[in-house]
């Protein structure tokens, strides 16, 4: 066994037979859980930018954004296949026609051959999802659903706005339409022990979700994280630590379900701490390493 994991690279090479880049689309659209909808502070975690690129703002549309990144990605990657990320804020909240028309952009560019949206799973309803099930013949549709945690007190304490029951409820109405679902999760939140990360895990392994996006919890400039730190009140995990709990997570999810993501990825001028999550590349080397020496794989105590 080469990668000890199902890694998203070598899936999309499985049905394609190519190298496929995903492109990373800000469509400018907001979030519920920053414009009053449902709260205004946000996630504790996340800044203004939302993962966002603020492109949309700048006047770059989203065919421009798709086409800019395509040329980079060829030269960079090779890459001749592209799956349009609709990353910034929640891509599904707005009303489906202003949807329809930025997802039927980024599909009009050559190439491209699947979308992926990011989104809250309390921002999704029927005609959404029916939306994006139109797409799923001749597309790879995924969507991309924020849970972080299966446990209600850490939600409430992130500032989430949504509880565990709204994801299932997410999951359940978007089964069975051909459109594979993928769930983010944070490792190291506030309050939460190894226990209840390894909780987490072993709760959505057993729900038939296609795959996951592990993400370690930094602390970016300007949230409400960051005075948590500086109050002495959250302690980053460190580096092994991190390591030891991602394959412990990997261990108890089911081999076929795709790792898209295995930590995170900060913004060096906005990262306060920890500095080793700028270090993916060793980061990644160290969760292969620990996987050997354990003589482990995903799905060894699934
Ligand atoms: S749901 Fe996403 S965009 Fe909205 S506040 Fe939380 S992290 Fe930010």
């Amino acid at each position: 066994m080469d990668k000890r994991y199902t890694d998203y690279n070598s899936y999309l090479r499985q049905i394609f037979g190519c190298r496929v880049q995903k492109i990373s689309i800000d469509a400018g659209l907001t979030c519920p859980n920053r414009d009053g909808r449902i709260g205004t502070g946000g996630c504790i975690y996340c800044n203004a930018r939302g993962s966002g690129t603020g492109a949309f703002a700048q006047g770059i549309s989203v065919a421009e954004q798709v086409v800019r990144s395509k040329v980079l990605m060829a030269k960079r990657y090779k890459a001749t296949k592209y799956i349009a990320y609709f990353q910034s804020f929640s891509n599904t909240y707005a009303p489906v026609s202003i949807l329809k028309r930025f997802y039927d952009e980024a599909l009009m560019v050559p190439g491209v051959v699947g979308l992926a949206i990011g989104t809250r799973p309390d921002c999704v309803d029927a005609a959404i999802l029916d939306l994006l099930e139109s797409y799923t013949d001749p597309y790879l549709v995924w969507i991309e659903y924020g849970l972080q945690s299966a446990h209600d007190q850490t939600l409430r304490r992130i500032n989430r706005g949504h509880d565990f029951n709204s994801f299932q409820k997410a999951v359940a109405l978007t089964r069975n339409r051909g459109i594979k679902i993928c769930t983010h999760l944070i490792l190291g939140l506030p309050g939460e022990t190894r226990e209840m990360m390894l909780d987490t895990a072993k709760t959505i392994a057993g729900m038939g979700i296609d795959g996951v996006k592990l993400h370690l919890l930094y602390v970016v400039k300007g949230t409400a994280l960051e005075a948590l730190y500086l109050q002495g009140q959250y302690r980053c995990l460190e580096q092994q630590e991190y390591v030891d709990i991602v394959c412990d997570v990997l261990e108890l999810l089911p081999r076929e379900m795709v790792i898209q993501r295995l930590t995170g990825d900060p913004h060096p001028e906005e990262l306060v701490v920890p500095l080793w999550s700028l270090q993916k590349s060793q980061t990644f080397s160290m969760i292969q390493e620990t996987l050997v020496n354990r003589d482990s794989w995903q799905g060894k105590n699934s």
